[in-house]
C-alpha cells in the first residue's frame, strides 16, 4: 500500500502521454473522428465572455479554427431583407434585433468584438481559400419564404460560383428540410447533414440526404442512428458537444464528427492527450496547499491539470481588517502561491467562519464538479477542529456520491492534532524533491504567518509522514474507498 498511491498517479500520467502515440478514437466507419469548431475557434483558453479578439462567426475565429488544426469549423450565414448574405448566427447581431429584417448595409455597418463589420459571405469564402480548413457552412432558416424552398441557398451557390469553388467542398448543414433536399438534388456529390433530429437516418436516405448532424440527446435516444446511418453509407455528425463526458460518449457510439465549442478539448480527447485533471477542494485560502502542496506540484510537473478550489477568500482571517480587505488581500496571496504550483484556482462564494450546509450549497459543489468533470479530488478529512473544513469535507463527499462517484476522492489533513483528527492514512506520497516548492507557496500567503504555523505543525507532519513511508518528508491521505458492492443501500437525501 505504502506509495502505491503515488506510483498510480505518475503512470497514470505517463499513460496520457504514451496513449498520444496510440490511434486516434475512430469512427464506426473506422476513420479517426473529426473535430468541427463550432462557430469558428472564438473560445480561446475556454473563455466564454470577455474574448473580444475571437468572436463567434468572425473571420478571426474561423483563422483561429484553422491554426489549432480542426478538421472542419462551422459558420452561419443569413440573408438580409435586401438578398444580401452575411455571416451571423442571428436573428439578432449588435443592436440589429433581425438581421433577415434588415438590409445588408445596416447590418454590415455594425461591429462584433474585434471591431470588424460583421462580415459578409464574399469575405468568409476569401478567407476560405486561404485555409485549410474545412468549412461547415449552416443555412439558416429563411422565415419568409413560406413555399418551402429557399432563395438564400440559390444565392449561396451563386457565391461559390462567383469565387470559383465547388459546394462539394463543403459540408451544407441546415435545420430546413427543404434546404436539405434541394441541395441533396442540386449537389449530389455535396455532403448535407439535416440538423432537426426528427428524422430517422432511413427517412433522410430515402429523401436523398446522405448526412445528420443532431443534437447528442438525439443520438442518447436513439444510439442505434449511428450505425443504421453507417449501414446506409451516410455521414454522422453531432452538435454542441462541449462536456468531456458528453464528447466521450459520443466518441464511444462511433459517430464521424463532433462539433464543439472546446475544440482543442476534443481533439485531445480523441487523439487521447488530454491531461487528466485533479482538484483540491479546501476551505480556506492555504488549505489546499498546506494539506496537498507538495503533491499537486508532483502531479503538475506529471502533465495533469491541477485546479485548487477555495470554498471561501479568508474574508474573516486578519484582524482588524474588513471582510472586503482581508479577501481581497488573501486572493492575492493564492495568486502568489498558485504561480509557484502551477495550478488554476477557483473561489466559490461561502464566507470564512460562516459556511454552511444548505441545500444550495450542496448544489453549488455538485455544479461546480459537473463542469468541471475531474479525474482526482483531494479535500479535507472530515474529523476536523474546524468547522469550515468539515462542511468543505463533506459538501465534497455528498457531490461524489452524487455523480455516481464520478471521481477518486482522497483527502488530505491539515494541522493534525489540533485540527484533523483520527486521521488514519491510506496512501502517501514522498514529497521530499518538492518540499522547497511546497514550502515556498504555503509562504506566499504571508497575511497568515506561515513559519510558525509549519514549525508547530506542518514540518513536523511532513517529517513524520516521511517516517512512515520511508522517505524524507511525505503527504499522506485517507482514500474514499469504492468498494466491491454486492448490494448498493439506498441514499438518504
Ligand atoms: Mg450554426
Amino acid at each position: 500500500m505504502i506509495k502505491r498511491f503515488f506510483m498510480l498517479v505518475l503512470a497514470t500520467a505517463l499513460l496520457v502521454n504514451t496513449a498520444a502515440l496510440a490511434q486516434a478514437l475512430k469512427s464506426g466507419r473506422g476513420e479517426a473522428i473529426k473535430v468541427i469548431a463550432h462557430r469558428g475557434h472564438w473560445n480561446v483558453n475556454g473563455k466564454w465572455s470577455g474574448n473580444t479578439a475571437t468572436p463567434q462567426n468572425s473571420l478571426a475565429s474561423y483563422k483561429a479554427a484553422d491554426e489549432i488544426g480542426a478538421w472542419g469549423s462551422e459558420f452561419d450565414v443569413n440573408m438580409t431583407a435586401d438578398g444580401g448574405l452575411i455571416v451571423c448566427h442571428g436573428p439578432k447581431i449588435a443592436s440589429v434585433p433581425d438581421v433577415q429584417k434588415e438590409t445588408f448595409a445596416k447590418v454590415r455597418a455594425e461591429n462584433l468584438s474585434d471591431g470588424k463589420s460583421v462580415p459578409s459571405l464574399d469575405e468568409y469564402l476569401n478567407l476560405i481559400k486561404k485555409c485549410g480548413i474545412h468549412p461547415v457552412l449552416e443555412v439558416k432558416e429563411d422565415y419568409r419564404d413560406k413555399d418551402g424552398y429557399l432563395p438564400a441557398f440559390e444565392k449561396i451557390a451563386a457565391s461559390l460560383k462567383k469565387h470559383g469553388m465547388k459546394m462539394e467542398n463543403m459540408t451544407i448543414i441546415s435545420f430546413s428540410l427543404d434546404v436539405c433536399k434541394a441541395a441533396a438534388k442540386k449537389y449530389p456529390k455535396t455532403m448535407v447533414q439535416y440538423l432537426s433530429g426528427n428524422k430517422s437516418p432511413k427517412e433522410l436516405r430515402d429523401m436523398g440526404i446522405m448526412g445528420l448532424d443532431y443534437h447528442y440527446s438525439v443520438f442518447d435516444k436513439h444510439p442505434e442512428w449511428v450505425s443504421q446511418a453507417h449501414e446506409l453509407g451516410m455521414e454522422v455528425n453531432v452538435w454542441t458537444v462541449d462536456k468531456k463526458s458528453d464528447i466521450k460518449r459520443m466518441a464511444a457510439l462511433g459517430v464521424d464528427q463532433i462539433t464543439t465549442n472546446y475544440p482543442v478539448m476534443a481533439q485531445q480527447i480523441i487523439n487521447g492527450t488530454l491531461p487528466k485533471k485533479v482538484l483540491i477542494i479546501g476551505a480556506h485560502p492555504d488549505d489546499p496547499e498546506t494539506g496537498c502542496g507538495g503533491t499537486m506540484i508532483l502531479m503538475k510537473k506529471a502533465g495533469w491539470d491541477v485546479k485548487c478550489v477555495y470554498l471561501t477568500r479568508g474574508e474573516a482571517g486578519i484582524a482588524g481588517k474588513s471582510h472586503e480587505e482581508s479577501a481581497r488581500i488573501r486572493v492575492e496571496e493564492v495568486k502568489n502561491a498558485c504561480a509557484v504550483t502551477g495550478a488554476d484556482h477557483i473561489f466559490l462564494s461561502q464566507i470564512d467562519g460562516q459556511t454552511e450546509i444548505t441545500k444550495e450549497r450542496y448544489d453549488e459543489m455538485l455544479k461546480l464538479i459537473q463542469s468541471e468533470e475531474p479525474d482526482v479530488v483531494f479535500t479535507h478529512w472530515p474529523i476536523d477542529g474546524h468547522r469550515d473544513h468539515r462542511i468543505c469535507s463533506v459538501l465534497v463527499y455528498d457531490t461524489w456520491r452524487r455523480t455516481g462517484r464520478a471521481f477518486d476522492l482522497y483527502y488530505f489533513e491539515v494541522m493534525t492534532g489540533t485540527q484533523t483528527q483520527n486521521f488514519h492514512p491510506t496512501d502517501y506520497v514522498d514529497i521530499t524533491s518538492v518540499l522547497e516548492e511546497k514550502h515556498k507557496a504555503c509562504w506566499a500567503h504571508v497575511s497568515q504567518d506561515m513559519p510558525p504555523l509549519f514549525e508547530g505543525w506542518h514540518t513536523p507532519m511532513e517529517m513524520f509522514r516521511g517516517i512512515e513511508n520511508r522517505c524524507k518528508a511525505a503527504e499522506a491521505f485517507v482514500r474514499q474507498e469504492n468498494g466491491n458492492r454486492i448490494f448498493e443501500g439506498p441514499d438518504s437525501k
